[in-house]
């Protein structure tokens, strides 16, 4: 008799999308005159720029012949590749790595996923709260954890609530903890973390022998200079921690797919005895048996985001969405709404007014002005009384729908 995976049944079905297309759904039935402007989804918009497709299409062609026709690649990556991440986007910072220490994949969300095969299930882990659900599912999948309390926090796993009163970012944790994730800038808060507030994680870790899972999939998005884009940029980090990053938000490749990991050699890992173990050897291992690597073309267009053309037309399109995200924010602020994130990152987490909680809001907002937002109780307890609206969309709607808002919410 085969036998499931039954932490797979401790978790909660899928609800925050699904419920929020079933109220749009019912809406736009009984209103189909009404034009719903939807600035809820966490998916980019703008097309891919020329740069990259010109990249993409010449990688292509090569395959059609067979003197430059390519098949596996390496599971970790091709060089040139790897190389110009190193050279383009971490030796700006300040940031010397090994070509070694860089792992290409499909995507973040994997990777955070899958990382989880190298640790012990005995590890305790600490996840924000809200949070992207891909941490904390994962680790319930994985059989990390006990069922969901009421609140909907699952037994075992560690939340760090992250709060108007921390500014959305985390005290440390009041008990021992062996893996923390961050996520900065933050989905869904939008916050960022400085590098005083980096240095005390990094210290912390350093100091627990902790790990940290640094998801840096929105780092493309930092206007304030002095905000890190690397965990790397903090000293004693590439002791401790392993950094995510996607190409995703950063240059439209959510339907392309590619990202990389970093796990430095010098960071260590113990067996039960006490031997410290390299991670990057085990993350090696995972990955040349689990994965086999990113298509040639994919990784071809991945590097022209960092070519001398590519690079200035991503940059404009960041530009966009972040200028759509100042739209929104001082829209909302002139409505009386108080709103965080939008600056150093492609989200606006507001504050629902009149302690409405996050459901009321979506409704009001739904059937007052036809925006579409998420929930932030979606996202975790604490993103209750909170509401997620994003940047990734087309600048008309923006204004139209910041309007509507200032005009119905006041
Ligand atoms: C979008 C996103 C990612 C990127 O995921 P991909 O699988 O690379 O598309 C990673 N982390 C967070 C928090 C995200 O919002």
């Amino acid at each position: 008799m085969a036998l499931v995976n039954e932490h797979y049944l401790k978790l909660k079905a899928g609800y925050l999308f699904p419920e929020i297309g079933r109220r749009v759904k019912a809406f736009t039935e009984a209103n189909p005159q009404a034009k719903v402007i939807r600035l809820g989804i966490g998916d980019v918009t703008c097309p891919l720029p020329p740069a990259i497709i010109k990249a993409f299409q010449d990688a292509v062609e090569e395959m059609a012949t067979e003197k430059s026709f390519m098949g596996y690649g390496p599971e970790q990556g091709y060089e040139f590749l790897i190389n110009t991440i190193i050279e383009k986007s971490y030796q700006p910072l300040g940031v010397e790595l090994k070509a070694s220490e860089v792992f290409i994949s499909d995507g973040s969300k994997c990777d955070c996923a899958n990382i989880l095969d190298i640790f012990a299930l005995e590890n305790v882990v600490a996840i924000g709260d809200p949070v992207y659900p891909v941490y904390n599912d994962t680790n319930v999948m994985i059989g990390r954890t006990g069922e969901a309390n009421e609140q909907g926090y699952y037994k075992g796993l560690v939340y760090l609530p992250c709060t108007e009163a921390n500014g959305f970012n985390p005290a440390f944790p009041d008990q021992e903890v062996d893996i923390i994730y961050l996520c900065f800038p933050n989905n869904p808060t939008g916050a960022v973390a400085t590098r005083e507030q980096l240095k005390g994680w990094v210290d912390y870790a350093l100091q627990h022998n902790a790990v940290i899972f640094f998801d840096a999939a929105y780092e493309a998005f930092i206007t304030d200079p002095t905000i890190p884009h690397s965990i790397y940029e903090i000293e004693g980090a590439k002791k401790c921690a392993i950094e995510f990053r996607s190409f995703s938000k950063t240059a439209g490749f959510t339907g392309v797919r590619c990202a990389l990991t970093v796990v430095p050699e010098e960071l260590t890992a113990h067996t039960a005895a006490g031997e410290p173990i390299q991670l990057n050897k085990l993350w090696n291992r995972r990955q040349s048996t689990k994965f086999n690597g990113v298509s040639y073309p994919v990784q071809k267009a991945a590097a022209a985001v960092y070519s001398d053309e590519g690079w200035p037309q991503v940059k404009e399109i960041i530009d966009y969405y972040m200028e759509n995200a100042r739209i929104i924010r001082t829209g909302l602020a002139e409505a009386g709404i108080t709103v965080y994130g939008g600056v150093n990152a492609p989200y606006i987490w507001l504050k629902t007014p009149n302690t409405m909680s996050s459901w009321e809001f979506f409704d009001k907002l739904l059937t007052e002005c036809n925006v579409v937002g998420t929930p932030g109780s979606g996202f975790g307890p604490s993103g209750e009384g909170f509401f997620r609206l994003s940047a990734f969309c087309n600048r008309d709607n923006v204004i139209e729908a910041v309007e509507r808002i200032k005009r119905n919410l006041k």
